[in-house]
């Protein structure tokens, strides 16, 4: 069988960065010491760069179906191996609307023929996402592609809508993913953080409320159900205090924050450029700071992209009238080690924890990296620096904010169960 071994990584393993030589036979990984010898294998001189699990995001959209012109299977999941992912998880705002067993079907057959890395979907937890009606959760939940229940797009304005999705969720011993944002909170035409950017520039704004009302009246419905909570892209500072004082009660719910909200506040928006628009918004210099905060203790242990590709045209519309979402797959690593790690706010072994073991853990995906186990792993070179730019961009769309940043962490390999791609 074929035999590969990185010889001298910086190996994240059990927790901590390690100097440690990695050996995979096949599809699974045979040995992890600190020096190994295999006479017939190929060998890679990693010579200090970073070896770690590939990684995990729980919360990209494909756009395939029914969006194929922002982004399919095929290219967002190559993105995803170009950013060092091998496990990723699409929201079900797809059209038709991930909601059934038929088009369940269809996107699994889509990932069989398609994929590049292991994807996987959420199911839609109301009909269309529009919170009126619950899917069939149970006949959805049969397909082992769907991790777990998200109208991820939309939050679900009904109290009681909410309580019988988590009701049955628990049931299930399922995990419900939510976009917390309270409709009665947000003004037509609302495009950015209501701050200092806004005002200046007589645009209108986003509230804190329309995030953390929502999640505070979920929060309490986990109270009386006990079930598997998880928010997304959480982007305010109460929105950190209510999940922090939630999980000191010993629920069981988690939270996510994406690149864009650790790297980015309102004050880095440029001419109004739409790639500075997503929801939830870039938030204050305080939000950010808390939301850094949380990565560190724990409170948010999930870093996860939020890639919401869309078309040139798309966001070439003003401010108030493109849609919200950047891309974020290919060049999440670097951007956090750069802007985040090496500014000195974060570790990179936080960082590491946060895209791949953590989110796995959420979702209760059996993955792991140790003796035995697949071989997925990726390298990078933390010295390595370079610059983004447009033309690098493997997504179908190139809607972010990031073109032209000097980023360090070169990505090098990235072996999906013992496939190994050298970039
Ligand atoms: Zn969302």
């Amino acid at each position: 069988m074929n035999k590969i071994l990185f010889k001298n990584g910086l190996v994240y393993y059990h927790q901590k960065l390690s100097s440690l030589d990695v050996l995979v036979e096949g599809d699974t990984i045979k040995a992890i010491e600190e020096k190994i010898d295999e006479k017939d294998a190929q060998v890679i001189d990693l010579k200090g760069k970073l070896l770690t699990h590939s990684f995990i995001d729980i919360h990209v959209h494909l756009r395939e179906p029914g969006f194929e012109y922002k982004e399919t299977v095929a290219t967002g999941s190559k993105s995803a191996l170009y950013g060092g992912y091998s496990h990723i998880v699409a929201m079900a705002n797809t059209l038709p609307c991930m909601d059934n067993e038929e088009t369940i079907e269809r996107f699994e057959k889509i990932v069989a023929k398609d994929a590049c890395v292991h994807t996987y979907t959420y199911s839609a937890i109301t009909k269309g996402l529009a919170g009126k009606e619950l899917v069939n959760m149970e006949d959805n939940l049969r397909h082992q592609i769907v991790a777990g229940f998200s109208d991820d797009g939309k939050g679900v304005q009904s109290d009681a809508m909410m309580k019988a999705a988590m009701t049955k969720a628990k049931a299930l011993d399922s995990i419900i993913v939510a976009h917390c944002e309270d409709e009665s909170e947000l003004k037509p035409g609302g495009c950015i953080h209501e701050g200092n950017y806004a005002k200046e520039h007589e645009l209108i704004g986003i509230n804190n409320e329309s995030e953390f009302k929502q999640v505070a009246r979920d929060l309490d419905i986990v109270r009386t159900v006990h079930n598997r909570y998880h928010v997304c892209h959480v982007s305010t500072h109460q929105t950190v205090d209510l999940l922090r004082k939630a999980k000191a009660e010993g629920l069981p719910v988690s939270g996510e924050v994406s690149p864009h909200h650790l790297v980015l506040t309102d004050e880095n928006i440029k001419n109004c450029d739409p790639n500075y628009k997503m929801n939830p918004p870039l938030r204050s210099k305080e939000d950010r700071e808390a939301l850094i905060k949380g990565l560190n203790d724990g409170t948010l242990s999930v870093i996860a992209t939020d890639h919401a590709p869309h078309s040139e045209e798309e966001k070439e519309r003003h401010i108030s009238k493109a849609p919200f979402g950047i891309i974020g797959l290919q060049h999440c690593f670097p951007l956090i080690y750069t802007y985040v790690v090496k500014t000195g706010e974060t570790t990179l072994e936080t960082v590491l924890e946060a895209m791949s073991a953590a989110p796995a853990k959420v979702l209760k995906m059996p993955v792991e990296f140790e003796v035995g186990s697949k071989a997925d792993l990726c390298v990078f070179d933390l010295e390595e620096k370079f610059i983004i730019k447009k033309e690098d961009i493997v997504s179908k769309a190139s809607n972010t904010p990031f073109i032209g940043y000097p980023c360090y962490g070169k990505i090098k390999y990235n072996m999906i169960e013992g496939k190994l791609t050298e970039f």
